[in-house]
């Protein structure tokens, strides 16, 4: 007989922040090595909620020990991430390590490089305590569809933590790191934070470099952060930032994180968006009760009209679909990765490979993808989708021409039970409508709790702000939206 899971609260992490543990680290009062054991135990403790895949204990430790060598010896000497003990998702390249992106096809596969950003915070004495479960090449927005099983939601192991970086978002939550590095091609930094009552940044497209990330849709596809505390963001995020020469698309223009906050804001938001059919009354109801709170504040808060938020999930998922068909066409049993036995010529190796390897919705995807960009139909889907974007993206700019913010919900309705929507791909397609928006126009946006439903679970809302404009926003979230509890 199975037992039921344990409904557990979320628990605090030994620190919520770097401060404290730079604090503690400096006057003797804490070491790595203690710091590390007990995000260690806390792993082991939480075990039933499957977040990491893979832990990397004894390496961890030796680090910890190492670092804390190098501190005792030159203080002065120490990275600006130091005492920083993060997760990453598995689908950023750590050399030496595997990445296998949740998928079954490079289940075995061992990274041969570090992506840019795993470089910049392992040379800002950053430890990397293991890689976290997510959604199969970044695809989905509940993390079932995992090669590894599902992810569960720690406030109650019944729902989903949300997707696809749900191991990241409840490796946070559960106090078994400080800060997780994810990805966010849709919302999936975002969504699974709100989820889990975390906050979590997905930056400016080309703000972080995408070298060595797992590419699902490329044009849409940022590394970002999640964390209990605006400043660990901030931190990660000024080590990771900036120009690289193995991604093209890694912008030069710097994030703004010496700015100021702004202490009056001007923010918009739009009623199609909280006032939609499909938003869950307990969301609407916390998110009027936050904006007169800004109100309150003195912030000004305009409703503005933005007419395209229908048209926004049918052109992100013809796009994405078609990127990732032509992204994951390199999987094919040749050089790496998973190879299926027995079969007897090329076609049979690339078609049972394929089918094999791959998951459903992964699948699902390549065969939409592969449709809308076949010869028939180009023009009709892909071309249409790609004029749509480019609508989307000019009216988002042209509104934060005027307003420092863009307001918005994260998710339409709270995390719901573990295969509640597994028959409807498309439930859970809609269920990314206020997250898109962002990924599309290529600009930042910051998921943050805003408050809880009658049963407990995790609200969040979010704040889109001008490209490169990340200091902004971290600093206005943290001095004006939301405190760390
Ligand atoms: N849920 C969205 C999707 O399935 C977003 C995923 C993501 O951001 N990687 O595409």
């Amino acid at each position: 007989m199975q037992l039921p899971l344990p409904k557990r609260r979320i628990k605090l992490t030994p620190y919520p922040s770097l401060l404290p543990v730079r604090r503690d680290l400096m006057s003797g009062k804490l070491q790595l090595t203690t710091l590390v054991q007990q995000y260690l135990d806390n792993i082991a403790s939480t075990r039933h909620l499957n977040a990491y895949i893979e832990v990397f204990a004894t390496e961890a430790l030796a680090r910890a020990k190492a670092l804390d060598e190098k501190r005792l010896s030159d203080p002065e000497g120490i990275g600006p991430l130091h005492g920083m003990v993060i997760s990453i998702k598995d689908n950023i390249c750590y050399e030496g390590h595997i990445a296998s992106a949740g998928s079954r096809i490079i289940e075995n596969y061992t990274a041969i490089y570090s992506a840019t950003a795993i470089e910049r915070v392992l040379a800002a004495d950053a430890i990397i305590i293991g890689r976290t479960n997510c959604d199969e090449f970044g695809m989905g927005s509940t993390n079932e569809h995992s090669w590894y099983g599902p992810v569960r939601n720690p406030v109650d192991p019944e729902r989903i933590p949300g997707g696809s970086s749900g191991g990241a978002a409840v490796a946070v939550a559960t106090g078994t790191c400080l800060a997780a590095l994810g990805s966010d091609t849709g919302g999936s930094i975002r969504q699974p934070a709100a989820f889990c009552g975390i906050l979590g940044l997905k930056p400016t497209y080309g703000c972080i470099s995408r070298h060595g990330l797992i590419a699902y849709g490329s044009s849409f596809d940022q590394i970002g952060i999640l964390a209990q505390h605006t400043t660990d963001i901030e931190a990660l995020l000024e080590v990771m930032a900036g120009p690289d020469e193995f991604d093209a698309t890694a912008h030069e223009q710097q994030v703004d994180l010496g700015q100021p906050g702004i202490d009056k804001a001007k923010i918009a938001y739009f009623g199609t968006a909280f006032y939609h059919e499909r938003i869950d009354p307990e969301i609407q109801q916390e998110s009027l009760r936050f904006m007169e709170k800004l109100r309150a504040q003195g912030h000004e808060l305009v409703e503005v009209p933005f007419e395209y938020l229908d048209y926004i999930i049918p052109a992100y998922y013809v796009l994405t679909t078609a990127e990732a068909s032509s992204n994951l066409s390199r999987y094919d049993g040749v050089r790496f990765g998973y190879r299926a036995a027995g079969a007897t010529t090329l076609k049979e190796m690339y078609v049972r490979t394929r089918t094999e390897g791959f998951g459903k919705e992964v699948k699902r995807r390549i065969m939409l993808g592969t449709y809308v960009l076949s010869a028939g139909y180009y023009d009709a889907y892909y071309t249409k989708a790609q004029q749509v974007r480019r609508l989307i993206r000019d009216r988002t700019l042209e509104i934060l021409q005027d307003f420092d913010f863009i307001l918005m919900p994260v998710s339409p309705v709270p995390p719901w039970k573990l295969g509640e929507k597994t028959a409807d791909p498309v439930a859970n397609y809609l269920a990314d409508i206020y997250t898109v928006q962002a990924n599309m126009a290529g600009i930042p946006a910051l998921a943050f709790p805003v408050g809880k439903t009658s049963t407990g679970l995790p609200i969040g809302i979010q704040l889109m702000s001008k490209p490169f404009t990340e200091g902004q926003l971290l600093h206005f979230v943290g001095q004006h939206a939301y405190t760390t509890p």
